[in-house]
């Protein structure tokens, strides 16, 4: 199943980060050529995860060399020992999966690490990380680890304060998520979400792939499950109006699917956030109105999401969707939209209509 990111943007643009996808690649030489281990991904497997099950950082980080390994084995220990994760061999040669399923997550969270081997005293060492097409950002930072009431916060640089604070906050989309109760049948949703908060922008943009300037927050799947990566250039009067749109992205499972249509997904969490909160309701009015007087009535559905008057009019439509049938019956629908494309023309029709009857209505209404 192919796999996309939901995000959403902020409203400054900002320049592009000029920071290269490639920071990890980090400069690893082998201390020696070879290992005589004919099996050395499996040894280290299995003396990393019995080192964290004894909590014995000295048998941990004696499975790592090189300033670039001792960084890396720093982390690791960090996210085993605190976030019970594990370590297993997948098939195909130099790769580790470290995995972990953390209050919040509906399934396990996997990552396959490329690591740089080397040897020592006789036995292999992990001497740093190649590049790899996903970087986890527990590699990147050394995170803590801080469990909420409806999941857990994973964040590197933040006070204790501001830890137990975003906790609340997270607490509070995923409450705000439950109440709006648009997690169609068919999720198991347990009503928790895991929010990562990178202490770096850059390594925002090395873990999401997004400008940390322009993007408030990213629901994505890539590891198995989905997660929230919250940018931290987010202020706090749009904090919680963007993690409660990628806490929604999350609960219904949207970056996990790579059917559907955008203005659907985006729609029913732009909708869902700014039914909370009126900061986002006001600047979305607003948006949509400039964006009338400019260009007049549009044709049919927002088709690509990028703009922020794009994410504005998607909400116009999933909001006619629930102010048209009843509650559990638009959220099937929408759903159906979002995820499959099991939607009829007749449906889809339907949506355009009472879409474009709206925006009318706006347009003419001084
Ligand atoms: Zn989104």
């Amino acid at each position: 199943m192919g796999r996309r990111a939901s995000h959403r943007r902020l409203r400054r643009p900002g320049p592009w980060l000029a920071t290269a996808l490639l920071l990890v690649g980090g400069c690893v030489a082998p201390l020696e050529p070879t290992t005589t281990d004919p099996h050395p991904e499996q040894t280290l497997a299995s003396r990393l995860n019995l080192a964290a099950r004894n909590k014995d950082p000295g048998a941990f980080m004696a499975n790592f060399a090189n300033p670039d390994g001792y960084r890396l084995g720093a982390r690791w220990y960090r996210v085993m020992t605190s976030a019970g994760a594990s370590v297993e061999v997948p098939p195909g040669g130099s790769m580790l999966e470290v995995s972990w399923k953390l209050p919040g997550d509906d399934e396990e969270a996997s990552n396959v690490l490329y690591v740089a081997l080397g040897t020592q005293a006789g036995r292999p060492v992990i001497t740093g990380l190649r590049t790899s097409p996903q970087v986890p950002l527990w590699t990147l930072e050394m995170l803590d680890v801080t469990a909420a009431s409806h999941g857990t916060l994973l964040s590197s640089g933040l006070t204790a304060d501001e830890r137990a604070r975003l906790g609340q906050q997270l607490d509070a989309a995923a409450a705000l998520v439950a109440r709006a109760d648009v997690v169609p049948e068919g999720i198991e949703w347990d009503g928790g979400i895991v929010v990562e908060r990178p202490r770096t922008s850059a390594d925002f943009v090395v873990v999401t792939g997004l400008n940390a300037a322009e993007t408030g927050g990213v629901a994505a799947c890539g590891m198995g499950t989905p997660r929230i990566t919250l940018s931290p250039q987010l202020t706090d009067e749009w904090l919680e109006p963007v993690l409660l749109h990628e806490s929604v992205h999350a609960a219904v499972e949207s970056p996990c699917s790579s059917a559907g249509e955008h203005w659907a997904v985006e729609g029913l969490a732009e909708w869902v956030s700014q039914e909370a909160y009126p900061v986002m309701a006001d600047e979305n009015r607003a948006l949509v109105r400039s964006h009338l007087a400019a260009s007049g009535v549009p044709y049919d559905l927002p088709d690509a999401i990028d703009s922020t008057t794009d994410y504005a009019l998607a909400a116009v439509a999933v909001g006619q969707v629930f102010a048209h049938l009843g509650h559990d019956d638009a959220v099937e629908l929408v759903d159906r939209f979002a995820r499959t494309d099991a939607a009829t023309k007749a449906e889809r029709d339907q949506v355009r209509t009472w879409y474009l009857d709206e925006l009318t209505r706006r347009a003419a209404t001084p």
